[in-house]
């Protein structure tokens, strides 16, 4: 293959296959307050109090010098104080008086800004997002181009802590009436034919002067881009949701046990159905502030693309929710340095995605490309997928789904059909399978040199897994070779793989591992779409 990848900084970069080489890149680096709310679950995770205690001292001292929050920052310090509430739930009565301190001061300072941000709800116009945003057209195209969610207001009225995004409490600005019209717009010129008008706040809310969201969906007879509304129906808004209802809007409600009665009102005046979502009492789980920090669980985000709020515009990548991904996705701001797009996948398009395989993307002149490498928050998925259905929705590829192609029942069928002439032949498939194992193990072995506090909550969140694996393999392992064990039909080689991802995350057996990469370096080839073996000097 043609090209090379390497990491620079928190930027896995990557040549492209054209003779003029040029290096894309999307910056991952997490931001100072999501390092800290790391460190302090690691720290909690620990039960290291003292650091828990200087950890949170040191997000209080940031927040009392960064009183003007962003969407984003609020949310986190919203995520930090749920966090210590779930692992100090006595703190009021007799733990650390320091925590307490910081909590209670935590909380003034949070409801300061709510208080602030709310009382003066402001309208954010084309040319103020734009500025912020410090794009230039070539980049403003592609985030129109790849635009998957828009969200119109921040803030939400209804704050119904089923909120897999954080929303935060009261509304505390909206897009203006002829912004919304202007990106819309933009989108439907780049080709964009879908939009979903919501995020972390509800349609319902979004005003401006005498207007809500029925006269924005008037203007978009006349845009070509098909839009989406879900909604929960924030209190006040039953009048605007029959107004909606009457014009035939392409809207669903979300079913909450809050206004599942309500809802169930209205139907019964209208006598006409309401397309309705999550009604099922197993989708009412636990989500947002409810999230319990300790489990995995899957990806509540669909969707490949940006998003974008008045607050700015996010690549938005799909991940397990966990602690390390709250929101069931990692949101990464694009700034005028973005220069790799990936490409809108939403819906079933979205699950077929394999997201352990590098990212398809626009460059900034609409050629297509793949990065080379996995960015830090695929590698994350890569080691928390434990293969089991419950962490898989119906549709989308584990891991474990993924390396059980390379074995010989599905191999032998393949033959019989003819599909996928390169995994057909045995010493293809194998060569195959151990240059797929390489590239993840390659990348894991990078991602925990770069990475020790996220190393040790993944510890954590995998420490079951990790002691069954050890359990059942140590000595079947003793001193193979880990080629000898994943050419072994007989031997499990999604086990194999994930008792050498726990090597690796724990610091043993790393020479072996590093010289089984070194004997199979690989890359992705897009165009036969498996791994293959690559030179060592790519
Ligand atoms: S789920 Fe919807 S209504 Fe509930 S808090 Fe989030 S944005 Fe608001």
């Amino acid at each position: 293959m043609q090209g090379s990848f390497f990491f620079k900084g928190n930027f896995p970069v990557f040549y492209s296959m054209t003779k003029q080489k040029k290096i894309y890149s999307i910056q991952t680096k997490d931001s100072f307050l999501e390092q800290k709310k790391n460190e302090l679950l690691s720290a909690a995770y620990e039960g290291h109090h003292q650091a828990v205690e200087q950890i949170y001292h040191d997000i209080l001292r940031y927040s009392e010098t960064n009183s003007k929050f962003t969407e984003n920052t609020e949310k986190l310090l919203n995520q930090i104080q749920t966090i210590i509430k779930r692992f100090y739930p006595n703190f009021e009565k007799h733990s650390s008086p320091k925590i307490r301190g910081c909590h209670i001061r935590l909380k003034t300072i949070i409801l300061n800004s709510i208080k602030q941000s709310s009382g003066s709800i402001h309208h954010v116009d084309f040319q103020t997002w734009g500025t912020k945003l410090g794009l230039d057209h070539l980049q403003k195209d592609l985030v129109y181009k790849t635009a998957m969610t828009f969200q119109l207001s921040s803030g939400c009225s209804n704050f119904c802590r089923r909120c897999n995004e954080w929303a935060l409490p009261k509304v505390r600005s909206h897009f203006s009436y002829t912004a919304i019209l202007k990106i819309l717009s933009h989108m439907a010129d780049q080709g964009n034919d879908e939009i979903s008008l919501y995020g972390a706040s509800d349609p319902l809310d979004w005003i401006e002067n005498k207007k809500d969201i029925t006269d924005i969906l008037d203007c978009l007879k006349e845009i070509p881009i098909e839009y989406s509304i879900l909604t929960k129906v924030p209190k006040g808004k039953i009048p605007l949701l029959k107004k909606l209802l009457k014009i035939n809007a392409n809207l669903s409600v979300s079913i909450t046990s809050k206004n599942k009665a309500r809802i169930k009102k209205i139907e019964e005046e209208l006598e006409n159905p309401i397309s309705k979502q999550h009604d099922l009492d197993e989708l009412l789980i636990p989500a947002g502030l409810d999230e319990d920090f300790v489990s995995i669980k899957p990806s509540v985000t669909d969707g490949y693309g940006t998003e974008i709020t008045p607050d700015g515009a996010f690549i938005i990548i799909p991940t397990f929710t966990s602690a390390l991904h709250p929101f069931g996705h990692k949101k990464i701001r694009i700034t005028s340095k973005t220069n790799f797009f990936p490409i809108k996948k939403t819906g079933r398009k979205a699950l077929l995605v394999d997201y352990f395989k590098p990212i398809e993307g626009y460059d900034l002149y609409n050629n297509r490309n793949y990065l080379d490498g996995l960015l830090d928050v695929q590698i994350e998925s890569i080691i928390l997928d434990n293969g089991t259905d419950e962490l898989t929705p119906p549709g989308m590829r584990s891991l474990k789904e993924y390396l059980s192609i390379f074995e010989e029942k599905p191999r032998l069928q393949r033959k019989k059909i003819g599909r996928h002439l390169n995994l057909c032949k045995k010493a293809d498939c194998l060569s195959s399978k151990l240059s797929a194992v390489s590239f993840f193990l390659k990348s894991i072995s990078g991602y925990t040199q770069k990475n020790p506090v996220k190393i040790k909550m993944i510890q954590f969140l995998l420490k079951d897994e990790m002691k069954n694996i050890s359990h059942a393999y140590s000595d079947l392992i003793g001193n193979n070779s880990i080629e000898a064990l994943l050419i072994n039909s007989n031997i499990n080689s999604f086990d194999i793989f994930r008792f050498y991802v726990f090597c690796l995350l724990n610091k043993s057996k790393v020479q072996a591992i590093l010289e089984f990469i070194t004997t199979y370096p690989s890359a992705y080839d897009p165009v036969s779409d498996i791994f293959v073996q690559s030179s060592p000097s790519d």
